[in-house]
């Protein structure tokens, strides 16, 4: 047992060295640990993770998002490509719930950002598969921890507007982009879904050619919801950007205000700020999931569930009533 156990340790140590010096075979094998749902694994996985923990946190994190078809992967490809120009390493990961949903997931069938995944200094990991958002969001932070060790110095992450996805990924970066059509009017997209509130810049993509004009007005109604909102920031305004990513137009001034955003909330000092609550808010997000499992693992607890669901749905007990039973039944069992 004892031997197993250092064996192991001796392959993590492996494994991490690998990741340190940028190997990509080290970052895949620690990415399927990561990924993997065993036991044993996910002990490795923690042994791994702390070992690289000191070596994590120097990339920006930047999280775009935006409905099917808004152009997300032509511009993150077009950025990307930007970026290894410029010596930077980049990392596209993503985070696709819909799986759970549709059975299929949205962003990972297609063929995606071809170019890219061609350059030596980009590496792109599609969307963990997961039972609930929960699920893949952890397994991506934790991905992104790992491509930070590995020297990746900015990591894209990349969601779809499928219920809460977006808060999720806005909770993992420091910055968050919302890429919009070209439509203006009712379609001001997004603003009554509420991720107005958390993007940190606009971009309207396709804003080429005949598009331009509309593009131009939706850049105007965007600006004009964007000073009823109160700021996130009182020292960022949210900046409203024009581009088209399949003509290669307006990406660097995009990049631009990225580097902008930085800049201003590390001299605000809101960007250290913002990474310890998101550290914070994730320890709690971690221990709240991994207590619901425990109690709802709990044998009796199963057993009892059926019975007390069942009481509340026919309204022979409140649900208050019915909670406090199965705590009261657990702290029984525990204590
Ligand atoms: P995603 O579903 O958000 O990842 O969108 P894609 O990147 O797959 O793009 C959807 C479609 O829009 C594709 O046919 C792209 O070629 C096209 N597209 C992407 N960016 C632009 C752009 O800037 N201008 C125009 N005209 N088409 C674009």
């Amino acid at each position: 047992m004892a031997e197993k156990r250092f064996s192991i340790l001796i392959k993590i140590n492996d494994i991490a060295e690998g990741v340190r010096n940028g190997n990509l075979r080290s970052l895949a094998k620690a990415i399927t640990l990561i990924e993997s749902r065993s036991p044993d694994h996910s002990v490795a996985a923690t042994t791994l993770l702390d070992e690289l923990l000191p070596d994590s946190g120097n990339a920006l994190r930047v999280g775009i998002s935006g409905v099917p078809g808004v152009g997300k992967s032509t511009f993150i490809e077009a950025l990307g490509l930007h970026l290894v120009k410029q010596s930077h390493k980049v990392a596209v990961l993503a985070v696709d719930p819909s799986s759970q949903l549709s059975g299929g997931s949205i962003l990972g069938d297609k063929t995606r950002m071809e170019e890219l995944s061609r350059e030596r200094n980009a590496f792109i990991r599609p969307s963990p598969a997961g039972d609930n958002l929960g699920g893949v969001a952890r397994k991506t932070r934790e991905t992104m921890l790992l491509c930070e060790a590995a020297g990746y110095d900015v990591i894209i992450v990349e969601t779809v507007g499928v219920g809460q996805s977006e808060i999720t990924v806005a909770s993992m970066v420091d910055m968050f982009l919302l890429l919009q059509l070209p439509g203006a009017g009712d379609e001001l997209q997004g603003i009554k879904r509420g991720v107005m509130e958390i993007a940190d810049a606009i971009v309207i993509n396709k804003a080429e050619g005949d598009n331009r004009p509309r593009a131009e007005l939706a850049g105007q109604q965007y600006e004009n919801a964007l000073h009823m909102m109160a700021p996130k920031s009182l020292n960022w305004q949210v900046p409203v950007q024009l581009c088209s990513a399949l003509k290669n137009q307006g990406i660097d001034d995009v990049w631009q205000k990225v580097v902008d955003f930085k800049a201003a909330m590390q001299a605000s000092g809101e960007y250290e700020a913002k990474r310890s609550n998101q550290n914070s808010d994730w320890m709690w997000t971690l221990l709240m999931d991994d207590l619901k499992d425990y109690f709802l693992r709990d044998r009796q607890i199963e057993a009892l569930l059926p019975q007390v669901q069942e009481s509340v749905t026919k309204g022979i007990s409140t649900p208050s009533a019915a909670a406090r039973r199965l705590l009261e039944t657990f702290k029984k069992i525990k204590y």
